[in-house]
């Protein structure tokens, strides 16, 4: 008996001829999650699971590896489980000695019991040529543990615990409690992003919405001056980035300063000063978003939430580039946000103190702005916009991390 962890896809059964594609991508995010944590194993797909083959020598925390591979987008499930795989489980018509599996499921039978709750044991058999039918294996398991433990109820349609037997041409696997994963696709099988990251709740949870739905992850940050080299590894938004890796693999935080637009904008007593550094803002994502090959901008925009998210003022920023702009969050409640916040481990993280931009440039910004009259005020009292945009990508800085490692940039 070996152990193996076996993790089943959630969405990828649905996607056709490009079904491969998805499970190739996955298979490498999955072995390099592992690799993050020290491990390089082998990842083998049989039918429609991927069985993560734990060295027989291992004596780590398997149950603790299995959590963290809950965290990858695109799994749906996984479990830790028993695995036999032998010569005489080749030829299933030989009728292969399944005591060893009785013995298994009798000891986890023994380990999970909980009085008057019910059981159920499901078998699935990806391999037609085994000599019993999923029922009369069922049925035999079942007769096993109600005979040799205290387990005194069977419950087919809604049961307290399940206990589960796949037969594959390959072996045979057994496990008993599933976690539950985040599912969505893999990241790299949808398009690349370009999120607009703030120190603040937003913006983190809507790039991982986007990496849950495949997207591969880079960042812009705009801060208030020049970062010492030595500290960006300390700084939050480094921490945010280095924390949102673990579910979006590889992603690159480029660090701009806003000062050559802050200054341009200082004294000019404009109106809508935080809106037309919010365009600034977009411009100078979009100009780097194309250089790295990325589709979309992605910020943490909530309609309504402050006075700088009035559909007027989306609808300005939105206006003033050509790349598509995505708002994940645009039609959730704060309190939705908290909560996968919480769940990502953000929480504290996004509540330390940090002064972001938006309350530094403007603290009563316009909500009401219309993009003819921005472009109007942009040409007589910007004039120089080409510039401010190259200087402020001149001074960017960048850090980057894989699956939460930090990685030479790449
Ligand atoms: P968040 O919680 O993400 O900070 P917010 O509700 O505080 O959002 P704003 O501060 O107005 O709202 O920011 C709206 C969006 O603009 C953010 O979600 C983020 O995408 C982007 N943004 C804000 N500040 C910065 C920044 N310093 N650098 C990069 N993007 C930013
Ligand atoms: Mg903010």
């Amino acid at each position: 008996m070996l152990n193996r962890i076996i993790l089943h896809y959630a969405e990828l059964t649905l996607k056709g001829c490009n079904r491969n594609t998805f499970v190739k991508k996955l298979r490498i995010n999955v072995r390099n999650k592992i690799k993050s944590m020290g491990h390089i194993w082998d990842v083998v797909t049989i039918h429609d699971r991927m069985f993560i083959e734990v060295p027989d020598d291992y004596t780590g925390d398997i149950d603790a590896i299995a959590e963290k591979l809950a965290d990858i987008p695109g799994v749906a499930w996984l479990s830790r489980v028993y695995w036999f795989s032998n010569k005489k489980y080749d030829f299933f018509e030989y009728k292969p000695d399944l005591s060893e599996i009785d013995t298994l499921i009798e000891k986890l039978a023994i380990e999970t019991y909980e009085k008057d709750k019910s059981f159920a044991i499901r078998v699935k058999r990806s391999d037609k040529r085994f000599y019993q039918t999923s029922s009369q294996l069922e049925i035999q398991l079942a007769t096993v543990i109600l005979k040799n433990t205290e387990w005194k109820t069977v419950n087919l349609n809604t049961a307290d615990q399940y206990f589960y037997v796949d037969i594959s041409s390959r072996g045979i696997s057994v496990h008993t409690n599933r976690i539950k994963a985040i599912g969505g696709l893999p990241v790299a099988s949808t398009g690349r992003i370009m999120c607009l990251l703030s120190g603040g709740f937003d913006s983190p949870v809507a790039a991982y919405l986007m990496a849950k739905r495949g997207c591969n992850v880079d960042f812009i940050h705009f801060t208030a001056s020049n970062i010492q080299a030595s500290k960006i590894e300390d700084y939050k938004v480094s921490k945010i980035a280095q924390n949102l890796s673990q579910y979006c693999g590889k992603v690159r935080l480029y660090l701009v300063p806003y000062t050559h637009i802050d200054l341009a904008l200082m004294d000019k007593n404009l109106d809508y000063d935080l809106i037309l550094f919010r365009r600034f803002m977009a411009r100078v994502a979009e100009k780097l978003a194309d250089s790295l090959f990325a589709q979309c901008l992605v910020t943490g925009d909530n309609l309504g939430q402050v006075a700088s998210q009035t559909m007027e003022n989306v609808v300005s920023m939105t206006k003033s580039i050509d790349m598509p702009v995505l708002r994940p969050l645009l039609t959730y409640n704060k309190e939705e946000i908290v909560e996968v916040s919480r769940k990502l481990g953000l929480f504290d993280l996004s509540t330390e103190p940090y002064k972001d931009c938006c309350a530094l440039i403007s603290n009563s910004p316009k909500t009401k702005s219309e993009h003819n009259k921005l472009v109007h005020i942009e040409e007589t009292f910007l004039s120089e916009y080409g510039a401010l945009i190259e200087d402020t990508l001149a001074e960017k800085q960048v850090i980057a991390y894989n699956f939460g490692n930090r990685i030479p940039y790449v």
